[in-house]
């Protein structure tokens, strides 16, 4: 911006003289008259006033007096213009803070020289003062940040001695900016590893070594002057100067105590049960790999205990869950006190826990822990007042004798532990080959069960039930099978326990009740009028649907509902024998017939019998199998056939194999039966050949 510049003269002559000669050095303002110096310098605030002394209304030093009263004024520089030239008018004028003086009569070149070079050191002293104004705005304002900041912040110089800390950082370490001033950071901010309180290497010391920023520590710690401990995550980075000196460093951090807490609270809450507080699988399984991977030594076992309740169910549907809940936290203090160092319980299921224990273990110190695990838990447990004596069945796997891999060790401690209940319960079975080999045939059966549903793909056969009085095929009973890979037929022995335990049953049994009415129908069609006798599992006869999903097929496949019979086993009947009841009515509304299977294995009171209204009783084939050398079995035979007659119910005899059975029978008087003495179980071919025959 051009200066400008006031010249007070009461002569118009040398007024113009210097206009003239200054014009191109600044912007001439110029008066007569000294009174309106004032208000022209406050107008335009000119960097130089030229002045002459000798005035006749106010002379120079009183002009330059008055000039220098106004506050607005002071940065204002006054040259005297004069013909006085004598030391007392000089240091007055000095001494009223004039810059120069200008001899009169003028020399214009010695004015221009003189105004030009106090132009210019005026004008240098303005860019000065306008940077030292922006230093300090901007000091200022970074100040004002670094305050306001939400972290905490210590600068340093380039040995690590702290030149700054922000009012966070003078909370979180308990020293004052002014106190903390010239010592090492180290002394200010004492760091340890949160694991193990080893001490820490500030990360500022690394960033001004490194000269780069230096991100995040994890797992520090911060104490203060005063004690107080806090989680910090931190980020230190040195600071250049603007040639590129590292002249200090700057570290930024921030209290994470909190999340900290929190993401542990996360923790142990998604690793660890609600109800006992027990590690849970997630966590186990952590466990269990840490356990088997790395180096071991040769003799290093990882062990591993299955631990599951005998009965909880019971005592669960009996007196609550509440107390159910009560009885697993008593037991998970009893077992928890058995656990030698080291080990891990967990609680993985309702009544499951399992218990992990490495190193070099012996057997008989595994032998010795699983029994005071029994023996634990067969401590008799008050619950509200009432008594509960449970106990635990116990499988063990061991690592690396039994499996490799975690998934394969739990499954080896749930197959062992299944085997030590299937022995009894109340005991423990170590995992074995034998296990193993049950175990992969088990798995093979499953997949096949499952496959050969999903595409409709069981096979089923057919026994031919005869007349025993005159041999002729009146129906026939479908059985089930699996079809191998390798060709050969899996029994339902094999897998009808499986389909009803993995849920498969009910899906089983309806497509063996379609089959069954489709092949009827076509017999029946070509002139072969056969019963067809279907298998129903427990869990299909309770199934309330199963009145519609008969209904159903027989209205798909168009057969009269008097050609199919279903057989129960009394056990179905007797689980809600009210329904059953209501069950078996609306199967006779429908013409369908019912009968009873392996009659007599089941319940020996007979009286129930009457409640239900029924159509056939099977013998169950061991009766007739021991009639012929046991009179006992002869003698229920025989209760059996006289009870047929007083009820009305037909009777059929099972699993006849020689003439002797069939003699046996005939005398009797059972007036049907089947068994491998007749044939077979064959394919639906083999029955049309058979039926041809007789
Ligand atoms: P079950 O109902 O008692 O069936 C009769 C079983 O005795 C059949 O065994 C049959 O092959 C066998 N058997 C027939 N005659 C004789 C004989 O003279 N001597 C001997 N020792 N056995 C004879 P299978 O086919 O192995 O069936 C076994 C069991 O599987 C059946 O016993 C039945 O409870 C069940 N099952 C078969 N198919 C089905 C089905 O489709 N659904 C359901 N839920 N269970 C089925
Ligand atoms: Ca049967
Ligand atoms: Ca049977």
């Amino acid at each position: 911006m051009r200066q400008s510049l006031l010249i007070v003269d009461d002569e118009p002559s040398v007024l113009i003289a210097m206009q003239t000669a200054l014009e191109p050095l600044a912007t001439i303002i110029t008066t007569q008259d000294p009174k309106q110096a004032i208000s022209l310098a406050l107008e335009h605030k000119p960097s130089l006033v030229l002045l002459d002394i000798d005035m006749p209304q106010m002379n120079g030093f009183e002009v330059c007096e008055a000039l220098n009263r106004v506050p607005e004024l002071t940065d204002l520089s006054v040259i005297f213009v004069t013909s006085y030239s004598d030391a007392d008018t000089e240091s007055k004028g000095l001494a009223l803070g004039a810059v120069d003086f200008i001899a009169k009569p003028l020399n214009l070149n010695v004015c221009q020289l003189r105004v030009s070079n106090h132009l210019n050191l005026k004008s240098q002293m303005e860019q000065v003062l306008t940077a030292h104004q922006a230093l300090h705005a901007e000091k200022e304002q970074l100040k004002v940040t670094l305050n306001s900041i939400g972290d905490a912040v210590i600068a340093t110089d380039d040995s690590g001695y702290i030149t700054y800390l922000n009012p966070i950082a003078e909370q979180m370490t308990d020293w004052s900016s002014s106190e903390a001033k010239g010592r090492f950071i180290d002394e200010v901010m004492v760091l340890t590893d949160a694991n193990n309180t080893h001490e820490v290497l500030n990360p500022i010391h690394v960033a001004l070594k490194e000269v780069r920023r230096v991100a995040m520590a994890l797992n520090v710690n911060l104490t203060s002057k005063s004690g107080r401990i806090y989680r910090v995550e931190d980020s230190a980075a040195p600071i250049r100067d603007n040639t590129g000196n590292v002249f200090g460093a700057i570290i930024v951090f921030h209290d994470i105590s909190e999340s900290v807490a929190m993401a542990t609270r996360m923790m142990h809450l998604t690793h660890h049960d609600q109800l006992t507080g027990l590690p849970n699988r997630i966590l186990l399984h952590d466990r269990i790999y840490q356990a088997i991977s790395g180096e071991y030594q040769p003799d290093y076992v990882a062990c591993l205990l299955m631990i599951d309740v005998d009965n909880f169910k019971y005592l669960n549907e009996t007196y609550g869950h509440s107390d159910g809940d009560r009885y697993l936290m008593e037991l998970s203090d009893l077992l928890e006190r058995l656990m030698p160092a080291g080990a891990t319980l967990a609680r993985v299921g309702g009544d499951e826990f399992v218990a992990l224990m490495s190193g070099v273990i012996s057997t008989s110190k595994i032998d010795m822990l699983v029994n005071q695990i029994l023996e634990a838990a067969n401590k008799i447990v008050t619950i509200n007042g009432n008594q509960h004596k449970l106990s635990t069945s116990v499988g063990v796997s061991l690592f690396p004798k039994d499996a490799n891999n975690t998934e394969a060790l739990m499954r080896h401690a749930d197959a062992a532990m299944y085997r030590a209940k299937a022995l009894g319960k109340n005991q423990f079975c170590y995992f074995s080959e034998e296990l193993q080999d049950k175990l992969s045939a088990r798995m093979h059966i499953e997949k096949l069960l499952a496959q050969s549903i999903e595409n409709n793909q069981l096979v089923v056969q057919f026994q031919p039930k005869f007349s025993l009085f005159n041999q002729q095929m009146t129906g026939v009973e479908s059985l089930v099978r699996l079809a191998d890979k390798d060709g050969s037929l899996v029994p339902p022995d094999q897998f009808i326990p499986l389909a009803e335990e993995v849920g498969l049953i009910k899906q089983l049994g309806e497509q063996v009740l379609m089959h069954s009415c489709q092949t009827a129908k076509q017999w029946l069609e070509s002139g072969m009028p056969l019963q067809v006798s279907v298998n129903i599992a427990a869990q299909q006869f309770n199934d309330p649907n199963l009145c519609d999903i008969v209904a159903n097929i027989l209205e798909k496949t168009d057969l009269p509902s008097r050609y199919l019979e279903l057989e129960i086993t009394e056990s179905a009947l007797m689980e809600d024998y009210k329904t059953a009841r209501d069950m078996l009515i609306n199967l006779g509304k429908m013409g369908v017939s019912v009968a009873i299977d392996d009659f007599g294995t089941g319940y020996s009171s007979l009286s129930y019998l009457k409640f239900f209204p029924l159509d056939v009783l099977k013998i169950d084939r061991s009766f007739v199998n021991d009639a012929t050398h046991d009179e006992q079995a002869f003698n229920i035979i025989s209760a059996i056939v006289s009870l047929s007659k007083s009820l009305k119910l037909k009777l059929v005899a099972e699993g006849i194999e020689t003439e002797q059975h069939l003699k046996m029978l005939q005398s009797l008087e059972v007036e049907l039966g089947q068994g491998y003495l007749f044939s077979r179980p064959v394919d639906e071919a083999s029955i049309v050949d058979l039926y041809k025959k007789h």
